[in-house]
């Protein structure tokens, strides 16, 4: 059973129910890639296959969205995000920070969302360093922008447990109900045209500096999103298993997965 992510939801203090079991090797991890290339349905099944617990930023603000009442600063985030505009490095930071306990389960973890500019990236080594720890690896999805403007339109988000459907690529057994929970589907406030096209340029404007900054440090693995959640998830545990090698001396750089 995978762990609920009370911890990440909350302030990192508070237990996951089930506790993740110790794993061998905890892997810490990065999930990058444009809004819509399928990071939501590959994280789902990149944590079942390590048995890593999927911390995403944007599930935090829309889980404080539908909690309330929010705080001024948690305000200006959900502003922010229902404008398709990034939260402020320091409000993203300071919530990261506040769950450093996610960050160090024994479980290993990856990241969904975050770090999203060079700044959050800087802070998120710094914050692993403090307990020793560093990144595996930083999986960057790719895909041209035509062909995530098609997947975007389709997709629809469970309003209760956050599960990912297409109602083409992967459409639910009932139209509109989601498959493992039996929740609403809905289509996200900021998947709008106007917020998608936001999305993008803010993407472009912030992100390339951060996989620049990940190619450096040897950490960035580079893999082509087309194909079905099936092909692109083979491709990245192919390419990931020859990734994580046992010494970070022996990993080879500059990994690209087509
Ligand atoms: P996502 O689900 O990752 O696409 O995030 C949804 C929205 O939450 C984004 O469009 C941003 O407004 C906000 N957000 C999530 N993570 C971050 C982050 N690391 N830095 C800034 N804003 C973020």
């Amino acid at each position: 059973m995978h762990p609920n992510r009370d911890g990440w939801f909350s302030d990192g203090n508070v237990p996951c129910d089930p506790v993740p079991p110790l794993s061998k090797r905890p892997l810490r991890m990065v999930l990058m890639g444009p809004p819509g290339v399928g990071k939501g349905t590959q994280a789902t099944r990149i944590c079942k296959s390590f048995r890593t617990c999927h911390l995403a930023t944007g599930d935090l603000f829309r889980n404080a969205q539908c909690e309330g009442p929010a705080t001024p600063a948690m305000k200006a985030a959900l502003a922010a995000m229902q404008q398709g505009r990034l939260v402020p490095d320091d409000v993203v930071i300071e919530m990261v920070r506040e769950r450093s306990g996610c960050l160090k389960c024994q479980g290993g973890c990856l990241l969904d969302g975050f770090p999203r500019t060079v700044r959050q990236a800087e802070a998120l080594d710094q914050m692993l360093d403090e307990f020793g720890a560093h990144l595996d690896a930083v999986i960057a999805f790719e895909m041209a922008i035509e062909a995530i403007v098609a997947r975007l339109g389709g997709r629809r988000t469970c309003r209760s447990c956050r599960a990912v459907f297409h109602e083409t690529s992967n459409p639910p057994a009932t139209p509109g109900i989601c498959d493992q929970c039996g929740g609403n589907l809905v289509r996200r406030e900021d998947d709008t045209p106007e917020a998608i096209r936001t999305r993008m340029e803010v993407y472009d404007h912030e992100s390339r500096p951060l996989m620049e900054y990940y190619d450096a440090g040897g950490r960035l693995l580079r893999v082509t999103a087309d194909g079905s959640p099936q092909e692109v998830f083979n491709r990245t545990i192919g390419c990931l298993s020859s990734f994580l090698v046992p010494s970070d001396a022996q990993r080879a750089p500059n990994h690209v997965a087509r």
